[in-house]
């Protein structure tokens, strides 16, 4: 009998997915509350989780003695996990190393960095939906997986290797149904990109009714589509042939006003980018950010010594390196411009790795951002790009319990984001210590009662 109720544990625990504890029931009391919401951080609140769901959120002193585990948020603070709603999933510096082992370990690394959904904006399908489907069926440590497997593009235009190319959409339908029947993006990626994109030469760029028809097609399969456009001038067009998002912030050069005030207007939401520009010089001028403790537990150290020697000297060679040293301050003003109008703007890296979005949010405070917007940001705001906001982004009852829990006040310092006391995903509190980190096994950050 003992031994049937033990095997019955066991099915259950796997049920319930992969860090090995089954989704229990729990209440957060006397915590401060970010809910992701923008509402402002409310002190001593009871938050209560049951299965995967978040069930009530009150003062604690409201609250009626909340059953199941009882965990002491005094001092400590309560908001959403994080969301990276940009990434391009790999594993490793280079193609080399890029392995489903190593993909493992960078899905694991969001979750250790405190982030619990993704976005994964073009990808050789064979590499990410099968993540995806492990994902979902909880038998892999792993933020939520959302993808657009294949992205679409013209031939020869930016991103062609990854992509279905549609030259004609009544000729090329037939690709898009095999790409939504095969690969079911939860999101599809478009590009609109040409000529002047850092020192690149001319390279094709989608014809506007081509563009506006392949859009149309995945509204109507239920499909939301984002685009990837660097200048104002691309931004705009994608914008009005239909775009529910856009990739990236304007980078090219400086925003008008009325693009400013067509971004507040419209409310399209876009992804804020700023790290994938950034990270050139940023290795190139301080490679001792590598040593930081999460990139320490996230990158092998092979990884990590191949980036401050092989990779760090190609990059002080590079011409795009100066590029984007020059046009990442460019930007920050731009997503600073249309968050202040009232634009929507999400945290994305375009990058593999949890501490990518760390550094996103620096970046995003560097931009002159406060902090407090910057958990919106790089919370609700994702699910709202990504039109889950009815389930993830915020602390509320119904939502489902993905939290990051805090010791130290992170509206006072974008840093303290970093001063994880745990992160739970699905109702259920990650540990570290099972998740296959490319820099070694970790401890246990919090051990439940
Ligand atoms: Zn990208």
């Amino acid at each position: 009998m003992k031994r049937l109720a033990l095997l019955a544990a066991a099915a259950a625990s796997l049920a319930f997915g992969a860090n090995g504890a089954r989704a229990e029931t729990w209440a957060i009391e006397h915590v401060t509350l970010i809910d992701g919401l923008g509402h402002a951080p409310q002190s001593d609140m009871t938050v209560t989780v049951e299965g995967d769901k978040i069930t009530a959120v009150g003062p604690s002193v409201l609250m009626k003695a909340p059953k199941g585990h009882v965990i002491d948020g005094r001092g400590k603070y309560l908001m959403p996990g994080l969301m990276d709603v940009h990434i391009h999933l790999h594993g490793g510096v280079d193609n080399a190393t890029d392995t489903n082992e190593t993909r493992t370990q960078a899905l694991a690394s969001y979750l250790y960095s405190g982030v619990t959904t993704i976005y994964d904006a073009g990808n050789q399908p064979e590499n990410i939906l099968p993540l995806r489907a492990a994902e979902r069926a909880g038998k892999i440590a792993s933020p939520r997986i959302f993808c657009t497997g294949n992205l679409i593009t013209y031939p020869g235009s930016h991103g062609t290797g990854m992509a279905v190319n549609v030259q004609d959409f009544e000729k090329d339908k037939d690709k898009l149904d095999k790409q939504i029947a095969e690969q079911q993006p939860d999101m599809i990626k478009l590009t609109l990109e040409e000529e002047g994109w850092g020192a690149r030469p001319m390279i094709p760029l989608m014809p506007d009714q081509l563009l506006r028809d392949v859009i149309r097609y995945y509204n109507l399969h239920g499909i939301r589509t984002t685009i990837h456009v660097s200048s104002e001038l691309r931004a705009e067009e994608a914008i009005f042939a239909g775009t529910d998002s856009l990739a990236h912030p304007v980078i090219q050069g400086p925003v008008s006003d009325s693009f400013v005030k067509l971004m507040a207007a419209k409310k399209t939401p876009f992804m804020s980018t700023l790290t994938i520009g950034e990270n050139y010089s940023r290795l190139v001028e301080h490679p001792e950010f590598l040593d930081q403790p999460l990139y320490a537990a996230s990158f092998s150290p092979a990884d990590r010594q191949t980036l401050k020697t092989k990779v760090r000297a190609e990059y002080q060679t590079r011409l795009w390196t100066s590029w984007m040293k020059l046009m990442t301050p460019v930007a920050m003003e731009n997503i600073r411009k249309v968050w202040a109008a009232g634009g929507v703007v999400a945290a994305g890296t375009d990058q593999s790795s949890g501490p990518a979005l760390q550094r996103e949010l620096e970046l995003l405070a560097q931009a002159g951002i406060k902090p407090f917007d910057i958990l919106t940001i790089a919370t609700h705001n994702g699910a709202v790009l990504l039109g889950k906001a009815d389930t993830l982004g915020s602390v509320e009852p119904g939502k489902f319990a993905d939290l990051l829990l805090l010791n130290a006040d992170p509206t006072a310092d974008i840093e303290n984001v970093k001063k994880i006391a745990w992160v739970m995903k699905a109702g259920e509190i990650v540990d570290e210590s099972k998740l296959p980190m490319a820099g070694g096994q970790q401890k246990r950050r919090f051990t439940p009662q």
